[in-house]
């Protein structure tokens, strides 16, 4: 069985008792960065092994990683913060299990968007998620799919680019369409600023933009 387990994105308490089972119960973690990883365990008191599981090696690993799993070894797949998969390494081993018949599961739990978005106070019954956006190649091709969107659209980004980027949606989206800048969630600083694109904009220029960053946009008709 491979399990995907969310992790906390901030807020050490926002794991579940589940995950913490299924973390000390698994023969092997394979985790994003065993380094950020082995702080998460020192705290909760797992000695689970861990096993590198990243951007630069999943596809090489991730045939033997489901020998392994078939073989009859249980396993959970975590990243550095939230859900595996979102954003994150997981879908080539998710794929890979499914297709050779490797029963899967992922835990509920942990995940930037979602608080993000139902607290944005923007309309959450339909909507679209991109994470991050390229940076260079196709990056406009992408903005102006998203600003032609019906319904709210979701971005991971990091700090340093949020004035560039709202500076590139008003362009494609024009300087009053509604948006919410969600920054360090579940954490100690964190904050919820929903207004224009014109607004954020100025409001975030008179300020250093420190930590982690979900943008979530109005859709056109909203
Ligand atoms: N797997 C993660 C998830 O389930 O949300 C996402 C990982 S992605 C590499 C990291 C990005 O998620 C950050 O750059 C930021 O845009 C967003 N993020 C993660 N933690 C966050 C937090 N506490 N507050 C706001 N955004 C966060």
């Amino acid at each position: 069985m491979l399990y995907i387990v969310p992790t906390p994105i901030g807020n050490l308490e926002d794991i579940t008792l589940r995950a913490l089972r299924i973390l000390k119960e698994v023969k092997v973690v394979l985790a994003e960065d065993t380094r950020t990883s082995k702080r998460l365990f020192d705290h909760f008191g797992i000695s689970t092994p861990l096993r590198s599981f990243h951007a630069h090696n999943e596809h090489q690993v991730v045939e033997r990683v489901v020998d392994e799993l078939l073989a009859g070894a249980d396993m959970a797949l975590i990243s550095d913060a939230g859900t595996p998969g979102i954003s994150d390494p997981g879908f080539l081993l998710a794929r890979a299990c499914v297709q050779r018949g490797v029963p899967i599961s992922c835990l509920p739990g942990a995940t930037a968007f979602v608080p993000a978005l139902a607290a944005s106070g923007l309309p959450c019954d339909t909507f679209h998620f991109d994470g991050f956006l390229p940076h260079k190649k196709g990056r406009q091709t992408r903005l102006r799919m998203l600003a032609a969107l019906p319904h709210t659209f979701v971005l991971y980004e990091s700090p340093f680019r949020l004035l560039k980027c709202l500076d590139e949606l008003i362009a494609v989206c024009g300087p009053d369409r509604m948006a919410c800048v969600a920054r360090e969630l579940s954490k100690l600083h964190e904050e919820f600023q929903t207004n224009t694109l014109e607004w954020l904009k100025n409001y975030f220029s008179q300020k250093e933009v420190k930590g982690e960053i979900v943008l979530i946009v109005a859709g056109k008709s909203d």
